[in-house]
């Protein structure tokens, strides 16, 4: 049974509902009481997860196609990611980088042997790695200018924010370093955008806020020549395309290039909150003793998740399961009177009609969706989904569109 202590510290429980609605509803207001509203939130409290579902606190089950952002790659509290928290957590939660834990390098190896990368420098979120990313390019090449792409979305810190597209996000907070800003899978005009001042160019391999765009090959390599004509640095944001989101394990897998640095986070430690900056030996060697650190990053606790997480992907063969659940996905959605595009379960959907209606009418009937703009839905539900919930949502869509 769940509970929930009111803010006149009486116990709610769900024996006295309809109290259920009573107790989301308290929760609300005591949350705009007590927290920045910073975000836009949906009138849901979710109490559970499994799988590709969770549950509210009323007890309703939702089929998750929002995935925490692309977090639950393993599905809801996956038994193995469970089970190496409960056992690591006994053992040792934190201690510090001042000394060598098993689980770090443990999971640096096996980073390195998955992306074809050298080092590994652990951090806690995505805008993390992007900050860390930012301060690795600068110090290898001793410049500071950056380009990055229209459309692109890398964090919400003061230096990953000067590299996000949306000027809405960066107006309020200036001065940033801010990027040049070119348009995606335009080479020609990174090429005109690129200088010998340049330290580093970031990209996602697919655009997830900006709509799920996908990066072409050609462009991938002309990036990667453009970077080495003129001694930058280039930078693949995979912190939402990684761990098999895209039907490879990393987007960069699709087109074979190796950027110089990467950026990983979100399903990296199957729901726990990590982040990894990862960078090829030549440019990570300019890295010293107190150039960079994390009190939290590669803890003990994390790290096991992480590696049980990558586990459980091999294991199920996710990564598989993500191209070939994505293309019936996209089989399925094409019957319907949308525009799709995307890699594996990295899905955008366009819409004629206004997508934050369909996101609270799915919700309404027990889908859970995200919307990237005014007409567009991004779908990247966890890699565990079945065809049957695949059925169900686009079923939904069918009704409400
Ligand atoms: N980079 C990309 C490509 C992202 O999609 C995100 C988050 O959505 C970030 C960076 C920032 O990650 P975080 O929210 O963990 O700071």
């Amino acid at each position: 049974m769940i509970s929930f202590e009111r803010s006149d510290q009486k116990t709610v429980t769900r024996r006295f509902m309809s109290f259920e609605d009573v107790a989301m509803k308290d929760i609300i207001e005591r949350e705009a009481r007590a927290i920045f509203q910073t975000y836009t939130r949906q009138p849901l409290v979710i109490v559970r997860g499994s799988g590709a579902r969770v549950w509210d606190s009323n007890g309703r089950e939702y089929i998750d196609f929002v995935a925490g952002i692309a977090v639950n790659n393993v599905g809801h509290c996956h038994p193995m990611v469970v089970d190496a928290i409960k056992k690591q957590c006994e053992l040792l939660i934190h201690t510090s980088n001042l000394y060598y834990t098993e689980n770090q390098v443990v999971l640096a190896e096996e980073l390195k042997s998955l992306t074809g990368m050298d080092k590994v420098f652990f951090c806690n979120s995505g805008t993390e790695s992007v900050e860390a990313a930012i301060k690795l390019v600068r110090k290898a090449t001793g410049r500071y200018e950056m380009v990055a792409a229209t459309g692109s979305f890398h964090g919400r810190t003061m230096g990953s924010l000067g590299l996000t597209y949306k000027s809405n996000y960066r107006e309020p907070f200036r001065p940033l370093n801010e990027a040049a800003f070119v348009p995606y899978n335009d080479a020609e005009a990174l090429k005109s955008a690129v200088k010998r001042s340049t330290a580093g160019v970031i990209l996602e391999t697919v655009q997830g806020e900006a709509g799920v765009y996908v990066a072409s090959n050609e462009y991938l390599r002309a990036a990667r020549d453009i970077c080495d004509d003129n001694g930058a640095l280039l930078i693949f944001d995979e912190v939402q395309t990684g761990f098999g989101r895209t039907g490879r394990w990393f987007g960069k897998d699709h087109s074979g290039i190796m950027p110089d640095v990467m950026t990983l986070a979100k399903a990296i430690a199957g729901g726990l909150p990590m982040g990894a900056m990862l960078a090829s030996e030549s440019v990570s060697s300019c890295f010293q003793r107190g150039d960079h650190a994390s009190t939290f990053g590669g803890g003990p606790l994390v790290c096991a998740a992480a590696i049980a997480s990558i586990t459980a992907i091999k294991n199920e063969k996710l990564v598989k399961r993500s191209e070939d659940m994505g293309s019936y996905l996209i089989s399925k959605l094409r019957e319907l009177p949308v525009r799709t595009r995307g890699l594996g379960l990295m899905v955008g959907v366009d819409i004629e009609g206004d997508a934050r209606s369909a996101v609270d009418m799915a919700r309404e009937r027990g889908i859970l969706l995200n919307s990237t703009g005014d007409r567009t839905l991004r779908l990247v539900p966890p890699l565990v989904v079945t065809e049957a919930e695949i059925d169900r949502v686009v079923d939904v869509l069918g009704e409400i569109l």
